[in-house]
């Protein structure tokens, strides 16, 4: 039957993305702690609670020589905590995930797990415990089953149910003929963006990782899908750590801190109302340029526009 196919696709993607990379082989002595070896219920647990799931540390990459991307970022996510990272385009934001994701190994510093570094942990031992959800959401012909559970064929129908309303989709099942059984049409057609959106938001939690990673999650929807989702993004906190990389000011006024991105650091670091007096990058974003208040098209800040739009 098709999931087979699906199931297989879920698995594979990871060594096709390092195959394209060329990524060097791994040393063969890198390990999974076992507090992380054990099936899915304890993925959120954590070799010492009082490490942060993710710290970045004095972090330099660049992706050619002589073309540094970050040099000396630092920051961390604590457990349970919405951690929001804004930065202007080409800030090097979703470098942050490409190296979080173990797609690359940084020039310089150090990428923690649980405080365990990075180099000396398996990059499947990493990935397992994260779960990245970005724009292209990727949903394929079969049932809203199928699309949810395809990275963890054997979950049981409890969880199942407990992300379907994690991420919201009641409304879904019950609109689709055959509810989780129904078939999305090719390309999710029979979906909304925001909830094709969620239904890969749900496939990550599925996997119940340690931390969320969500690439400007809200770019492409409608206010009522961004609510929707800005709502989900608040209970998965519950469950998980959240870094997320954001555009709209919906988004990240709900965070517990912000990492404001700018020439490869963290220019500054707080909230929203700390970061509009405190961070002169972070303001020119909200005034201008992105950060945004839901469904509008005019700024979040009445300050002229510093840079062209
Ligand atoms: P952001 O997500 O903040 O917009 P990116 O992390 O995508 O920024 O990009 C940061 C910088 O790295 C940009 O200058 C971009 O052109 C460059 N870059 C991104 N991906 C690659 C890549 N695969 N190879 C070479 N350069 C890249
Ligand atoms: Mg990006």
């Amino acid at each position: 039957f098709r999931a087979v196919g699906l199931i297989q696709r879920g698995m594979g993607a990871y060594q096709r993305i390092e195959q394209a990379l060329s990524l060097p082989a791994e040393p063969p002595q890198r390990e999974t702690p076992a507090v992380w070896a054990r099936t899915r219920e304890p993925a959120r647990q954590t070799v010492s609670p009082e490490e942060p799931v993710l710290a970045l540390r004095d972090i330099g990459f660049g992706y050619v020589p002589d073309r540094p991307v970050l040099r000396g970022l630092s920051f961390s996510v604590a457990h349970r905590q919405q951690v929001a990272l804004v930065g202007r385009s080409g800030a090097g934001k979703s470098t942050v995930f490409a190296l979080v994701s173990r797609f690359y190994e940084p020039d310089s510093g150090a990428l923690l797990f649980d405080g365990l570094p990075a180099g000396g942990l398996s990059r499947a031992a990493c990935r397992a415990r994260i779960a990245v959800v970005d724009q292209n959401t990727h949903v394929v012909h079969g049932t809203l089953r199928d699309n949810i559970t395809y990275a963890v064929p054997d979950a049981t129908e409890a969880e199942v149910r407990h992300v379907v309303e994690l991420a919201r989709l009641e409304g879904v099942v019950r609109r689709l003929p055959g509810g989780l059984a129904g078939v999305l049409g090719e390309r999710g057609g029979t979906l909304s963006a925001g909830e094709r959106q969620r239904v890969a938001l749900a496939r990550a939690l599925l996997a119940r990782p340690a931390l969320l990673l969500l690439d400007e999650p809200t770019s492409h929807l409608d206010t009522i899908n961004e609510t929707a989702l800005t709502a989900v993004m608040r209970d998965v906190t519950r469950e998980c750590s959240v870094l997320v990389i954001a555009h709209r000011l919906s988004t990240v006024q709900h965070a517990d801190r912000i990492v404001v991105l700018d020439d490869g650091r963290a220019a500054a670091c707080g909230r929203h109302e700390e970061l509009l007096t405190g961070s002169p990058v972070y303001h020119e974003l909200a005034a201008g340029q992105m950060l945004r208040p839901a469904g509008t098209r005019t700024s979040a800040v009445t300050t002229p526009r510093t840079r062209p739009r």
